[in-house]
């Protein structure tokens, strides 16, 4: 069964949906010319972002992260995504970890440091997804995401246009989209996705914390599974006011 099949249903009010974020995009482009980025994580509603720029020529430009950690099927998908949209002039920016700063930390804590703490999953995070972030963000003034406010509790109060509390605008156009807005968007527009949507894994992060989920668990249930629901955000989405410590452990520090 695909994820087509699970999940792909036309609801009432998707036309307006999308025909509102189709204006947002264009409005926060002209706003933001030159200076806007989306970062994708490569999941399903960024997926549908990224055809919405390529389709309508936002100049909007789009970048991921390689954090080294992510599954074959992901780095495939990269490839996928820029044969597909090479057409339109899309192409896809990739920042990876400072090689040095992964090679030390791994030194130290071994490839499994996530499993050992809440610490040094942060400081994973921290070393491949928050410090390449900084350099994907970079002179730019605006950024646009896939958050949606039924992905999790923490999420639900997601504003279509937001302060991201580093001076830069934060948009989240997919804010008011279904799970069913999604994927019938990619169904309808032949739009690349990762196969391992098919096979139960709805929130797709780095392979050693990601898994599939079971039949009525939460959304992001297979994303750091062994945490504490409160705990699950890699620091890409919090507000600096609001985010835990992203300090490295001492070890990390010293050097
Ligand atoms: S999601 Fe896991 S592997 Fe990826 S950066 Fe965070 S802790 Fe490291």
């Amino acid at each position: 069964m695909s994820a087509f099949d699970l999940y792909a249903r036309r609801q009432p009010g998707f036309e307006d949906r999308l025909k509102s974020t189709v204006t947002q995009l264009h409005d926060a482009a002209l706003r933001h010319a030159g200076r806007i980025v989306q970062a994708t994580s490569l999941g399903a509603e960024d997926m549908v972002i990224t055809d919405l720029i390529a389709r309508h020529r936002l100049g909007i430009a789009v970048a991921t992260l390689d954090t080294g950690k992510l599954h074959a099927q992901t780095l495939e998908l990269m490839q996928r995504l820029e044969q597909h949209y090479a057409p339109h002039g899309l192409t896809l920016a990739r920042f990876a970890p400072e090689p040095q700063e992964a090679r030390i930390f791994v030194q130290r804590h071994g490839e499994d440091a996530m499993f050992q703490s809440i610490a040094l999953r942060k400081a994973c995070c921290q070393v491949r997804k928050m410090e390449p972030l900084s350099r994907l963000l970079a002179g730019r003034s605006a950024w646009v995401t896939g958050l949606r406010r039924e992905q999790s509790d923490g999420r639900a109060q997601v504003l279509s246009e937001e302060d991201d509390g580093q001076g830069r605008t934060k948009f989240n156009p997919l804010a008011q989209w279904t799970w069913s807005d999604v994927w019938h968007y990619i169904q309808a527009n032949g739009v690349p996705y990762n196969p391992l949507h098919d096979a139960f894994f709805p929130s797709i992060g780095c392979q050693p914390c990601t898994r599939a989920i079971g039949v009525g668990e939460p959304f992001r249930a297979g994303r750091w599974w062994w945490e504490d629901e409160a705990a699950k955000e890699c620091g890409l989405h919090v507000k600096p006011a609001a985010a835990p410590s992203m300090a490295l452990p001492e070890k990390e520090t010293a050097a």
